[in-house]
C-alpha cells in the first residue's frame, strides 16, 4: 500500500486551501520505528509505552526502559516523538500486577489514576525517558486525564525526576513538553487556566467517543453505534479546536479515527492541524487531503447540522467523492 502513495511520500499534506496538515503515526513498539521513513510521517504523534510492558512477564526495569527509549529516539533521527506514559487498566491488564475486580474497568482505575495512587511506576519511567533524551527534546503526554489537579501533580514529578537527574549529573533534555490527552469530555470544559498550564493537548477520539456517547469501545452491541461524525460529536470537537485556538495550546488528534480518510478530512475542517495515525494510514491521508478545500467541506459540515442531519458523512462523502 505505501508503494502506492509513493509518489506523494515526501510531499507535505496540503489542502486546495493551503492548510498544511501535520501527519504523524502511531507507535508502541521498535519495529514500528522504521515505518517513519517509510510512510512519510513527520513524527511519532503517539507513543504507547505500555506496549513494552504488556510483552513481558515482569515489571521492566529502569535501565531497559531508557535504553530501548533512546533507541526509539535515535531511530526517530531527529523527528519528534510524543511518549505516552503507561496507559494500563480497562482493557489492558499486566500480567505481574494484581488484577482489580471492577464493575465497569472502562470508568475505573487506570492510565494516570493508577500512576499517581501507585507512583512508584511512572517515577521510574519518568526518569527513564529523561534519561534517554540526554540532550535532546523529549515530549511526554499523560493518558486519561480528567480533571486539573492530575495533571499537576503528574508535571510536578516530572519535575522531581529533571531535579533528580541534575543532581546524579545526567545531561538534561534540551526542551521539554509535558502535555495532556483529552479522553474525558470534562477537560474540554476545564478552565482556561489548565489550557494554558499544558504545554500541549492530543485529543484520544477512541476514549473520547465512547465517553461522549456512552457506549464501551470494546462493547460489540454499542460500540458502532455512533458515527464519529456524529453532528453533536463533531460540535463538541470544533469546540475544543476553537478553545486552544483561543489560549495558544497546541492541539492533535490521535484516536483511530485520525487514519480513515472521510473522518480525517472532516477533523481538518473544524480545524484540527495534527493527526496522528497507523503508518499505513499517512498515504491515504494525505491523498485526500491534497485534493480538498475545506473551507468548501466545513460550509458542508454546517450546512447539515443546519438541517438537522444526525451525522456529517453522507455529505461529507458525496463531497470527497466528487474530488476523487
Ligand atoms: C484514544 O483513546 O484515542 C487513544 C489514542 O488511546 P488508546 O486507544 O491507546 O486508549
Ligand atoms: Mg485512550
Amino acid at each position: 500500500a505505501q508503494e502506492r502513495y509513493a509518489s506523494i511520500r515526501d510531499k507535505p499534506a496540503e489542502t486546495l486551501c493551503g492548510a498544511r496538515i501535520g501527519l504523524m503515526m502511531n507507535a508502541g513498539l521498535m519495529a514500528d520505528l522504521p515505518s517513519l521513513v517509510g510512510s512519510g510521517a513527520e513524527g511519532v504523534g503517539l507513543f504507547r509505552t505500555e506496549l513494552q510492558f504488556l510483552i513481558r512477564n515482569h515489571m521492566p526495569k529502569r535501565a531497559e526502559l531508557s535504553d530501548l527509549y533512546a533507541r526509539v529516539m535515535d531511530a526517530a533521527q531527529g523527528k519528534q516523538v510524543t511518549f505516552r506514559t503507561l496507559d494500563i487498566g480497562s482493557d489492558k491488564v499486566l500480567p505481574y500486577m494484581k488484577a482489580t475486580d471492577e464493575p465497569n474497568p472502562a470508568l475505573g482505575w487506570r492510565a494516570i489514576r493508577i500512576g499517581l495512587d501507585r507512583p512508584g511506576v511512572m517515577r521510574m519511567q519518568l526518569q527513564a525517558l529523561v534519561r534517554a533524551a540526554a540532550g535532546r527534546p523529549l515530549s511526554v503526554m499523560f493518558p486519561f486525564v480528567a480533571q486539573l489537579e492530575e495533571f499537576a501533580a503528574a508535571r510536578a514529578e516530572m519535575d522531581k525526576a529533571l531535579e533528580r537527574e541534575r543532581i546524579l549529573g545526567h545531561p538534561l533534555p534540551s526542551d521539554l513538553k509535558v502535555g495532556a490527552m483529552l479522553e474525558t469530555p470534562s477537560l474540554a470544559y476545564a478552565p482556561d487556566s489548565f489550557y494554558r498550564d499544558v504545554d500541549f493537548l492530543s485529543i484520544g477520539g477512541n476514549d473520547l467517543k465512547q465517553f461522549f456517547f456512552a457506549a464501551d469501545r470494546e462493547n460489540e452491541l454499542v460500540r458502532r453505534r455512533y458515527d464519529t461524525l456524529n453532528v453533536s460529536f463533531l460540535t463538541f470537537l470544533e469546540n475544543i479546536v476553537k478553545r486552544c485556538e483561543k489560549t495558544g495550546t497546541p492541539l492533535s488528534f490521535c484516536g483511530e479515527d485520525a487514519g480513515r480518510p472521510v473522518e480525517a478530512a472532516c477533523l481538518a475542517a473544524i480545524g484540527l492541524r495534527s493527526l496522528s495515525m497507523r503508518p499505513a494510514s499517512i498515504g491515504p491521508v494525505k491523498s485526500i487531503l491534497r485534493r480538498i478545500d475545506l473551507t468548501e467541506l466545513h460550509a458542508l459540515i454546517h450546512e447539515a447540522a443546519e438541517r438537522g442531519d444526525q451525522s456529517v458523512r453522507p455529505a461529507a462523502m458525496d463531497y470527497l467523492r466528487g474530488k476523487l
